[in-house]
């Protein structure tokens, strides 16, 4: 079948399954898809390469790649990825939140490592594209979604290690995934990491560089030997001031009922610049909950949280939407967060965020992309 289509200039070559799974088999998968363990049928592939620019752009059977052991990013970690959703909207539509919000940082990570930035359009038409073929792949079911992931990596076969590489393979496949929280929304405990650095000023902090996720698999081991759930990061210097968790964004809530403010860590280079806690600063005021951008010491967290100033905390990211955080530890010991179960704050955020995300909110911002 060829059914090509053109974007950017570039036109996509379409290369449809033969081993597609049916209906029948696609329900069976659909039950209990986990996270990130189940794979739609097809990809999308764009290659680049120096003084060609972008080229060989396609929709191919999923499966797996062949790669020459030389190949940079195995060696050098040139590779960077996205992370977003598509939801089926009460309607039946596909949609997807903010997504040109991702082709941007998309863009911002590449030009930090380095790589060639993709033109915007070719990043929105390769999930158009995946969603015209594969779009059944999409959950109707609540809390479930399809979790798209657009990534690219260097391609140059050799071990020069003083450059860049020179050509690159952008990719997108997609993974249906089930809610977070089988079995309703349970508060994580986080461990206050101080042996390790995620990120140090002038680094990679913010780009969503494979090689940030690789260093921080030792304080996350640590942080599960402490009992905890997930780690949060401090900064490089004083470990001290808090950054983020592992893949998501912090956000204190103190005071409470019309008293309740939101504050969240700024941007100072070393976190990575969540969509989602881009699109909290915009929602909580819009519900009537000042929300600022404003550091926070480790101190501050203990003594708000044991005076009862700060009342809630959660972090926040595309995969697990809104988490709260009931428990802290540390070398200095623990304290908890209020009665250490999800509260009023954080709840109310969540199910505005969910309910435009998934059509059942007036979506005043136009963060809704339909496909
Ligand atoms: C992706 C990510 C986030 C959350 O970003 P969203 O755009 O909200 O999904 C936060 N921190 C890290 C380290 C991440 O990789």
């Amino acid at each position: 079948m060829n059914n090509n289509t053109t974007t950017s200039g570039l036109t996509f070559d379409i290369q449809l399954s033969d081993q597609r799974k049916t209906p029948q088999e696609r329900d069976a998968l659909l039950v209990n898809p986990g996270f990130g363990q189940v794979f739609t049928d097809h990809m999308v592939s764009i290659r680049y390469t120096e003084g060609k620019g972008w080229h060989d752009a396609k929709l191919e059977p999923y499966g797996p790649l062949t790669l020459d052991p030389a190949t940079a990013a195995l060696h050098y970690a040139q590779s960077i990825f996205e992370g977003l959703k598509a939801y089926r909207h009460p309607d039946g539509t596909l949609a997807s939140f903010r997504p040109e919000s991702n082709a941007a940082r998309f863009n911002r990570s590449a030009a930090r490592m380095a790589m060639p930035e993709l033109p915007e359009d070719l990043f929105i038409r390769s999930i158009e594209l995946l969603l015209e073929h594969d779009g059944d792949w999409v959950p109707t079911k609540e809390d479930f979604s399809l979790y798209l992931r657009p990534f690219m990596f260097a391609t140059d076969v050799g071990l020069g290690v003083n450059n860049p590489s020179r050509s690159y393979l952008y990719l997108l496949f997609a993974s249906p995934v089930g809610s977070y929280f089988s079995g309703g929304i349970r508060p994580v405990t986080v461990w206050l990491s101080k042996d390790y650095t995620r990120a140090a000023p002038g680094g990679t902090g913010a780009a969503k560089f494979a090689g940030n996720y690789a260093a921080s698999f030792l304080a996350q081991a640590q942080a599960v030997e402490k009992g905890c759930d997930q780690v949060v990061w401090l900064d490089a210097r004083e470990h001290r001031m808090v950054e983020e968790m592992g893949g998501m964004n912090l956000w204190f809530v103190f005071g409470s009922g019309d008293k309740a403010r939101l504050r969240t860590p700024p941007l100072t280079g070393t976190l990575l610049p969540g969509i989602t806690r881009e699109s909290l600063l915009t929602l909580a005021p819009d519900l009537g909950i000042p929300a600022e951008e404003e550091p926070i010491s480790i101190e501050e967290w203990r003594e708000a949280a044991e005076s009862g100033e700060l009342t809630e905390v959660f972090a926040c990211g595309t995969a697990a939407v809104i988490t709260p955080v009931g428990h802290v530890k540390s070398d200095d010991g623990e304290f908890r967060i209020g009665d250490g179960t999800p509260g009023p704050v954080t709840m109310r955020l969540r199910e505005e965020l969910v309910g435009i995300q998934t059509g059942l909110r007036n979506d005043k911002h136009g963060w809704i992309t339909r496909f």
